[in-house]
């Protein structure tokens, strides 16, 4: 045989090769696609069932047509990552605060590892060394510094890939994140999709086509087609990576999670209660609600940035809804609860729960027909409700699809004290999510019913010794604990209860005079606007012989004041001594003023000046003013 044939045929071999990867790679993401759709396919309604087949048809048939340019992007990516590297850039000066985006990550499946390759074009930042251990690169949860959720990668040279699997590439963008508790509705939204929905917003790419890879390593858990709703393609579990490749690489990825938008630590360093900085507003929350509304069918009014509500619906169909639990915390006394607030608020009262999502969950593991309509249903009675009334507990999340000017009703059990555990009313007290927000708790211990041999985690003490077990027994209020585990607060958040309603009425009534649901002629949703800084300020000193001094200040509105309906304008100058602490404030209503009152001669003061809006919203301060007498 010639040289040149030798050549020719070593040269189709290694052609082959390629696209056989290729291939394989496009095979694997159309079989992944297809094996996710499979488990997924199940709750499709058939004529959407029909149209998914159709286009996934046309993708296969796109991706095939697209082989041959796909065969170099094969071969351009590996030598892409042989030759530069993984490179990494980060947002966040600490671990807490931090999301990376990677080029050139890849994730070995056999060593469990994401890996990051140095190259000639690599790069880190920020580039830790050691300090990337202390405690880690990132968060991968929305959690903070929850030591079971953190994100860091092995480093090898890109040398090594020579002697690694071939890698497998997933060519669409991937956000990699932990959930944090799939199971729990409440951690559901809170860590996870509040906190996915807005970093798939935050970056560049994310928000169109990126596929979500949830690494916590858990299974899809019982409300994974929320989760599907955020994003066009079947987000991917860390446990099916394997089936995928042995080196899977990610041209692009996003890793870690934006926190701006959760509101509560769960007690992890300190005991429960609302972060300390909250960044997120009712607004983002309900531009958040209205996404998943109408991704599960759920009509909310028109589309755009920020449209009408819905209006309300008549009088006569108000109502008040009442979540249940039927697997414990229970309300015993549901009817007479359901018929004495009909009564006391002449309103129609409805009860809905989450367990039939749940049966449909386990329905759809054991083949039956499964969808988002029962979670769809919670979302509209919850979006139309007047008021929710419900026990302490995770289903209360669904508030954040109440209508403006609704009442959360949240009951506590006996013992439990609702000042100390606030996710809730945290919510329903964000700026701008204009709800009204009641705690009401058995405060007698004869309408309570404890569980004291059930399992140690549904409020059991039994394990506990009888000093322990009667101490929590004769307890009136669980002390503020640490989470989770903590026997007391099990014992009694478990309980369940007879609710007192003539009480429970006295204490809505003090939120709710009227009839609850939107105000009548107040308008809802509007946005609190904030003036900007007055202009044209200046200021003026002068000596008056033996009267005194004075100073004489003015200024011009703030620039977008012309284009506001604003009720009350006022504005606030601070006088201040130069070279004192301490300053005068005044509040005025005109644009300009002469001070005389203590104002001493030959002296400099420095004067501060700035708009107020309807006596809470003050805006920034104009440059400082420096003026003698
Ligand atoms: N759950 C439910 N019905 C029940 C008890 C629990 O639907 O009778 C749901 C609950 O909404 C949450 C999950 O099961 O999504 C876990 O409940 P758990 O009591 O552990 O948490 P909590 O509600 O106190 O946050």
């Amino acid at each position: 045989m010639h040289l040149s044939a030798v050549v020719n045929a070593l040269l189709a071999a290694v052609l082959a090769a390629v696209l056989w990867r290729h291939v394989r790679l496009r095979e694997h993401a159309a079989g992944l696609e297809a094996a996710l759709e499979a488990s997924g396919g199940q709750q499709r309604e058939p004529e959407a069932e029909a149209e998914h087949a159709q286009a996934t048809a046309a993708a296969a048939a796109a991706a095939q047509a697209q082989s041959a340019r796909a065969a170099a992007d094969y071969a351009g990516a590996l030598r892409a990552l042989a030759e530069g590297g993984t490179r990494m850039l980060c947002t966040g000066r600490t671990h807490t605060e931090r999301v990376c985006r990677f080029r050139g990550l890849c994730y070995s499946s056999e060593a469990d590892e994401f890996v990051f390759f140095h190259g000639n074009a690599s790069a880190m930042l920020p580039n830790l060394g050691a300090r990337r251990f202390q405690p880690a690169l990132l968060d991968l949860s929305a959690v903070e510094d929850h030591n079971t959720q953190y994100f860091n990668f092995a480093e090898l040279p890109a040398a090594a890939l020579r002697l690694l699997p071939r890698p497998v590439f997933v060519p669409e963008p991937v956000l990699i994140a932990n959930r944090f508790n799939p199971d729990n509705l409440m951690h559901v939204f809170h860590d996870d999709l509040l906190p996915l929905f807005y970093t798939l917003r935050q970056f560049p790419g994310l928000a169109g086509g990126a596929r979500l890879l949830f690494a916590e390593g858990r299974g899809r858990g019982a409300h994974f087609r929320l989760y599907e709703l955020l994003s066009a393609r079947p987000p991917l579990l860390r446990a099916q990576l394997p089936a995928l490749g042995r080196l899977l690489c990610f041209p692009q990825a996003f890793v870690g999670l934006s926190k701006a938008t959760t509101w509560y630590q769960y007690g992890f360093a300190q005991p429960q209660g609302p972060k300390p900085n909250i960044l997120v507003s009712g607004h983002e929350i309900r531009q958040f609600a209205r996404f998943l509304a109408e991704r599960l069918g759920v009509p909310t009014g028109p589309g755009g940035p920020d449209p009408p509500p819905p209006p309300p619906p008549p009088p006569d169909q108000d109502y008040i809804l009442v979540f249940t639990r039927t697997r414990n915390r229970l309300i015993l006394n549901e009817a007479q609860l359901l018929l004495e607030l009909a009564r006391e608020f002449q309103m129609k009262t409805l009860t809905v729960s989450l367990e039939e999502e749940d049966e449909e969950e386990e329905g759809e593991q054991e083949g039956g027909q499964g969808g988002t309509r029962p979670f769809a249903d919670v979302v509209r009675l919850v979006s139309r409700a007047s008021m929710l009334v419900s026990m302490h507990g995770a289903q209360l999340i669904t508030a954040l699809f109440l209508p403006r000017g609704a009442t959360v009703v949240e009951l506590f059990p006996y013992a439990v004290n609702p000042d100390h555990y606030t996710p809730y009313k945290t919510l329903a007290t964000l700026p701008g999510m204009d709800l009204r927000y009641v705690a009401w708790r058995n405060t007698r211990p004869e309408d309570t019913v404890t569980h004291p041999d059930r399992p140690w985690d549904q409020g059991g003490i039994g394990h506990l010794d009888r000093a322990e077990q009667e101490r929590i027994v004769q307890s009136r209020e669980v002390p503020r604990h640490l989470c989770c585990r903590n026997p007391e607060w099990l014992f009694r958040i478990y309980q369940d209860t007879r609710v007192d309603v003539p009480s429970l009425i006295r204490t809505i009534r003090r939120t709710v005079p009227g009839r609850p649901g939107p105000t009548p002629g107040r308008p809802q949703g509007a946005v609190s606007l904030y003036p900007s800084k007055v202009r044209e300020a200046r200021c003026q000193g002068s000596a008056r012989g033996d009267a005194g001094a004075r100073l004489t200040v003015s200024w011009q509105m703030p620039w977008n004041l012309r284009y506001l309906k604003v009720k009350e304008v006022k504005y606030e100058v601070w006088l201040q001594e130069q070279g004192e602490n301490t300053y005068v404030p005044h509040l005025l209503t005109l644009q300009n003023h002469t001070f005389t009152d203590n104002i001493k001669p030959s002296t400099t003061y420095l004067v501060w000046i700035r708009c107020i809006f309807n006596k809470i919203l003050s805006g920034p301060f104009a440059d400082v003013l420096v003026c003698s007498t």
